[in-house]
Order: C-alpha cells, then structure tokens, then sequence
C-alpha cells in the first residue's frame, strides 16, 4: 500500500514513529518559516508541517500545492504545541521529510468543507466532490451500516435474499412505469419494477418461505423532497404466517436498527387503527412525539346561527397548550398558514383560555360564556391555552388541521428529531375511490386481502371493506407499508374485477400469478421499508437525497452525468422507434 497510515489514526500514542501518509489538501498557511497543510482522507485530517530551516527547498514544495492536490508524505510523528482537541489526531503533526505529488487538482468550484458555499445545483454537478466532504460521507457510512444491519437481522431469522430481475412487465403499485424498449422485441416494452411484489410472492409459492431485498424500485412520479425517481426497498416476504407475525418480525427489525446504529432503546411499538388515526390526527400517517389530538365539536357547535359551523360537516379543533397569549400577528399567521393553495382552507376559528380563567373566541358574537364554557371542557382546555378550529367537510378539514397540528407542532418546538416515535397504523381501507377515473383503486395494491369479515361488504360498500394492511410510520413519515396477500386465485379473480379489470385484462397481465395460486400457494404476507426515508430519517435529514451516492435534482435529472438524454437517430431506429421530429 501507499500508506503506512490513514489520516485519521495517529495519535500522541504514536510519537516519533515514522510515517507514511496519503490523501488531498485540505488547506494549507504560512506562519514565519513554516508551512502547515491540513491533510486530508475518509478518515480524518492529519496536520503536515514543513519547516524552512530543516529544508528550504521541501518547504518551497509544499507551498506550490493548490486545494485538493493528492500528495504522499514521509515524516515524523511529533507533539504540536497548537492542539486541537476536537478531532482525534489534533494532539499530533508530521515533521514531513519527503513530499510527493500524486496528483494536481483543479480549484474546486465550492469548498469541500462540513461548511461549503457551493449551491444545490453545483454539488449535484459535482457530486464526486461533495461526496469528499464529511457530512455527506457519513450519511453513505449511516447507510451502509443500516444495510448491514438489516442483513445480519434477516439472516439471523433465515431469510434468504434473493434478487428479482429489472426487465420486467408493469407491476401494478400506482404510479407510472419506467419503459424499456427491447431491441429484439421491436415494438415491446419492458417496465422497470415499482417493486418486486408479484417475484415475491411467486417465491412463497415456490416454497422460500422467508424472502428479502435490498433492492432499487422505479416509480415515474413527480418529485418532492422525498421523493426519487429510483429509490431503495428493503423487501420481505414470509410464508405460512399471520399478520401478527409480520409485526412482530419487523418491529423486531426497526427497534435492533435504532438500537445498534443509533443506541437508541424503542419501546413495543404502538398500534392504532387507520380509522381512528384519521379521527384523532387527520392523517394516515401521524407524527405521535406529541399530542394534540383532534377533538369533534359539531354537535356542540351547530345550531346557534353561525353559518361556517352550521354548514359544515365537521367541526374540529386542536388545542395549543400555553398559546393564549399569541398576538394578533401570530394568529393571523395561522390563519395565512392554512389559507396557503397546497392546505386551501377558509378560515380559522380560535378561543383563548386566559390565564386569568377567561374565554375570549373570535365567534363571540354568537357563543355566549356558558357555550364556550362547553368548547373548554371539551378540550379538556386549561388557562393560558389556546384552542384552533377549523370547519368543513370531514375529509378535507381534517387534512387541513392535521397540517396545521404539525405547524403548531414545529412551532412549540414538539417536532424534535432525536426523539423517534414509531408507530404502527393498522386496518387501511381496501379500495380508495378515485375522482378522475370515477371508480375504486386498490389503496396498497391488488394483491393485498381483504379482512374475512368484510369480503361481504365488496358488493354493496366496497369503500368500507378493510384490509389486512399495514404501515409502519415514525415521526409522521410512513417508513413502510405492506399486507396479507390474497393467495386464492377465486378471490384475486373477484379483486380484480372489483378494480375494473375483465377476465381477460386481469389473465393477460397477471395470468402468471393467478396461474401460480392454482399450485399449492401458501398463506403468505410481506412488507417493504422505504430505505432510503428510513437513513434520512436516522441522519436527521428532511430529504432523501442527501443519503443517495448520486441523486437526481428535482425535474428527475442527473446533472453530473447529463441524464435523461437524447439518443442517437440509429439506437432509435434498431430499437424500431419512430422519430417524431
Ligand atoms: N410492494 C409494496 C410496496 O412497494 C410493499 C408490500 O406490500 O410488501 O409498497
């Protein structure tokens, strides 16, 4: 090796031991006769120094080399009188006899600092040099050991990790395929998977019984922070199991993560109906570090003569403990925040509980003491507490307070992210209707089971049938989601026709699944986590980009390589595509 060392080892315990060391410039300045170059690699920084009067002409070298150069140095360990405590290796520095050059380097175009003044757009361009710098790195270490959790864990229980192929046909999961035209099928397409769901459970059928993935899933999507156009599952699936075995297994996985790679103790985590999480949070994916639960005020409300409430569906409200004394502004604040297009309600309706014991509402005019008395008690509301209402129709108004639950949430400072809160949702619905198609779509994926008990109900309220489905969230995020599968092929043949496929649709394009049922299909379930949200997450991050080597911007391009891209007129015309410019 070109080393005899890495840059993050020495130690005042390695004193005068001669040395090799390699990596990049970091910085370097002149002080009198001296030179000092912060060294640099994936390990540490280690201090050079190169002094005039024991070598003029290797001091003279040093201070030619530019941010960033590759060097190779030979020297001493020795004490610096200067130290640093804050990084290992600050109580040392390398009396550098010989110096040599790697490799020059170009003025970086940001700084490769933890700081860095380069923008977004120009790190994503170089991503290689933001990938230098520490912050970044260690989210890709974070990401590693998490993977390597995740497959000591499995393989602990005997699960057995299998890869399913990328060429594929469209799997069904919501969103819009990645196409690949095949050269050798001219006219025919493949589809990059949105997941391996159909390969795993076709592995159940062929007797696996405990399957995983850490596996790369496609979804052609419109981007948000959280979102990739290619993005990394851990993928399960078991046989012969309930779904309580499910949550016991990979509630077992989640807690071993937090514990091992962040020290973290998680207690048994939580479990609430989807029902009730909609009801009391408005969302299917509450973030349960703090309270603040919705609670129902119409029929306290209704009746006497204002119109908002006497119209709406639903009355509900969150009550901001210690909040009675915000100003106007910060009401109005609220209120500007809910009115916002992407939240889109209509007004915002408060009572303030004094400290002093008294109830002051913005709708005064037509709640007299006593009926206010009602909204305080039932809000459980204590002086110095200020209560949020908010009017509509239920779906909709209660999307709407659950995002200014978490704003308050944000602002009370409730939202912190070393507290982690996992929870499990559980029951979603089978079928969510659909206003632009006008018709039910499976809300996790045809493959899931309905619950026994509501099959009945597909016929004549397929919107309440529920399913044995699932979601694991922590924080509000959703980290990962499956189901109980359908592995009958009589009860496939009924999902699909309830989700308006004919007979033929569903056996041209899963005949290969219902055709698997007929041979000895085991009772089967599985689960994926959102890997990538799941390392964000444990980073601390908002956004999953910055635990992905080489993400792409916010219109799904790679900015380093170019990519999408054109292709040349003859790829075009082997693959038979017809040109439309
Ligand atoms: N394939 C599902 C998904 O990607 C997960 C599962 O049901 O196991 O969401």
């Amino acid at each position: 090796m070109l080393r005899t060392h890495t840059c993050g080892d020495l130690t005042i315990n390695d004193l005068n031991k001669e040395v090799t060391l390699t990596g990049w410039v970091q910085k370097s300045r002149d002080l009198g006769g001296m030179t000092f170059i912060d060294m640099r690699d994936r390990y540490g920084i280690t201090q050079l120094t190169f002094n005039s009067d024991d070598n003029a002409e290797l001091r003279a070298q040093a201070r030619e080399l530019g941010r960033e150069f590759v060097i190779r140095v030979t020297g001493k360990v020795i004490e610096r009188s200067n130290k640093n405590l804050k990084i290992s290796t600050g109580e040392v520095e390398i009396k550098v006899s010989n110096l040599e050059l790697l490799n020059a380097a170009k003025l970086p175009p940001f700084l490769i600092e933890d700081e860095t003044d380069g923008g977004d757009d120009l790190r994503l361009k170089y991503r290689y040099l933001d990938l230098r710098r520490n912050p970044v790195r260690n989210n890709l270490v974070l990401r590693h050991k998490m993977a390597q959790e995740v497959r000591k864990y499995l393989d602990g229980l005997d699960f057995i990790e299998v890869e399913t192929p990328v060429l594929i046909k469209s799997t069904p999961e919501g969103a819009r395929d990645f196409v690949v035209p095949s050269r050798m099928n001219p006219g025919e397409f493949y589809a990059l998977p949105q997941s391996p769901q159909t390969f795993k459970q076709l592995l159940m059928v062929s007797g696996f019984d405990r399957y995983f993935q850490i596996v790369k899933c496609f979804r052609d999507e419109d981007l948000r922070a959280d979102r990739q156009p290619e993005f990394t599952q851990i993928d399960c699936e078991m046989a012969f199991i309930e779904q309580e075995d499910i949550l016991n297994v990979f509630e077992g996985l989640i807690r071993q993560l937090f514990k091992n790679v962040k020290g973290v103790d998680i207690p048994e985590v939580p479990r609430m109906q989807y029902a009730d999480a909609m009801r009391l949070y408005g969302s299917d994916k509450p973030d349960t570090r703090f309270d603040m639960q919705f609670v129902e005020l119409t029929s306290i409300v209704q009746g006497q003569g204002f119109p908002v409430f006497d119209a709406a569906e639903l009355v509900i409200g969150i009550n901001a403990k210690g909040c009675a004394e915000y100003t106007r502004k910060q009401l109005d604040e609220l209120t500007d925040f809910i009115k916002r297009p992407q939240i889109g309600a209509t007004g915002l309706i408060y009572l303030r509980h004094g400290a002093d014991g008294s109830l002051k509402s913005s709708v005064d005019k037509f709640y007299s003491e006593e009926e206010l008395k009602k909204w305080s008690a039932a809000f459980n509301s204590q002086p110095g507490d200020l209560i949020l209402v908010m009017a509509g129709h239920k779906d909709k108004v209660r999307k709407q307070l659950s995002e200014l639950r978490l704003e308050m949430g944000n602002r009370l400072g409730l939202r912190d992210k070393n507290v982690f809160a996992p929870l499990w949702v559980l029951d979603f619905p089978l079928l969510e209707w659909d206003e632009d198609s006008q018709r039910y779509h499976a809300m996790h994926h045809p493959f899931t089971s309905p619950k026994p008990e509501d099959i009945a109900m597909l016929d004549t309220n397929p919107g309440e049938v529920r399913a044995n489905a699932y979601d694991m969230v922590v924080n509000g995020t959703e980290i990962g989601g499956g189901s109980i599968r359908i592995h009958d092929r009589d009860l496939q043949s009924l999902m699909f026709k309830h989700l308006g496929f004919s007979v033929e649709e569903a056996q041209k394009q899963f005949g290969f699944l219902l055709d698997a049922f007929e041979y000895g299909a085991p009772p089967h379930g599985g689960i994926a986590f959102g890997f990538d949200r799941l390392v964000s997450i444990f980073a601390g991050l908002d956004s999953i980009r910055d635990v992905i080597a080489f993400p792409k911007n916010n219109s799904g391009r790679d900015v380093m390589i170019d990519s999408p891209s054109t292709i040349a007129d003859e790829q075009l015309k082997e693959l038979k595509i017809k040109t439309t410019v």
